[in-house]
């Protein structure tokens, strides 16, 4: 029997990821530890420890950060709140945010100030979602299903407008509008697609992969909404099982009795060398032939926040 690994392509960090990590090593090598970062800077266990090696202080509440200490804010944005409790502790704020979540903020913002209800799609208590909710917490309704979509009430049927967290599984989501629009016959679209690139692309290479796999692997955090999502759309496409492990000393041998085809992909928070830990832990196993697959280029790049992109 020959074992084979089919390697997704894409996979792994993005460049809100990039950014996000490169904003806390810059800080840290320009300013010295301690440096202070509102909520993990991505849902990585991995990368949190890491950077907390090196002296960085993650915290979930400004109130936690010294008065005047500069604080970073993480990848998944913030609500108004929390910009308003740091600049009351007078803090210096290093803003990480992903700027296409940025995106969906300001989209929030502007539909509901023309007067518009958004129906928001997302996971309740998501980082992403807390601070997209908090804009214009009264203009703004949750959907987290298709349940939520049947019911949810709005003031004006005729002015509703969809949106969307970054990192949903995609056929869920659209499933979601579908059940928004035949209530709602005027529900606008927005501009662009709010599902970014990272995971679109993601999605798509996992979703190509899993019918010929017995088992998928996918690296990422248990909290990382990316890496979940990568799991269900593995199975979904007719992986034989899937499973998320947050490094290779979490993949289950009994996972591959009988397997011949193991696929592995990474969440969008997922450093590579996490990934080369279970190609090796594979290898040991008997899975020493990889296959990658042909990806699709992400030339994409975000410039650092502004404090650190001089000099
Ligand atoms: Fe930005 Fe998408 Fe990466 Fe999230 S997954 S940080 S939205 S590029």
């Amino acid at each position: 029997m020959t074992k084979r690994v089919l390697l997704a392509s894409s996979r792994g960090t993005c460049a809100g990821v990039d950014r996000a990590i490169e904003t806390v090593e810059n800080a840290l090598a320009r300013w010295g530890p301690p440096v202070y970062v509102r909520h993990q800077i991505v849902h990585n266990t991995h990368v949190i420890a890491a950077l907390e090696a090196r002296g960085a202080i993650f915290v979930e509440d400004v109130a936690e950060v010294p008065e005047g200490a500069r604080v970073i804010f993480s990848a998944h944005g913030v609500s108004p709140v929390v910009r308003t409790a740091a600049s009351s502790r007078r803090l210096e704020v290093v803003d990480a945010t992903c700027p296409l979540v940025s995106k969906v903020h300001k989209e929030a913002v502007r539909f509901a100030g023309d007067g518009r209800t958004v129906l928001l799609i997302g996971h309740a208590g998501h980082e992403e979602i807390v601070g997209i909710m908090g804009e214009a917490p009264e203009s703004i309704r949750l959907v987290e299903s298709t349940g939520d979509a049947a019911s949810v009430e709005v003031p004006d049927p005729g002015r509703v407008v969809w949106l969307c967290q970054t990192t949903l599984a995609i056929d869920e989501a659209m499933e979601i509008v579908g059940v928004l629009r035949d209530r709602f016959p005027a529900l606008a679209d927005p501009p662009s697609d709010d599902i970014c690139f990272a995971t679109q692309n993601r999605q798509n290479a996992i979703k190509s992969v899993a019918p010929r796999c017995d088992v998928v692997l996918v690296v990422g955090s248990p909290n990382s909404s990316n890496s979940r999502r990568l799991v269900e759309v593995a199975a979904a496409a007719g992986a034989g099982a899937a499973h998320l492990v947050d490094g290779a000393g979490e993949l289950d041998p009994a996972w591959l009795d009988g397997a011949e085809t193991v696929g592995v992909t990474s969440g969008a928070s997922v450093p590579e060398v996490l990934v080369t830990h279970l190609l090796d832990r594979l290898a040991g196993l008997g899975f020493d032939q990889v296959e990658t697959q042909q990806g699709v280029a992400e030339p994409q790049r975000f410039s650092l926040p502004l404090p650190l992109r001089a000099g």
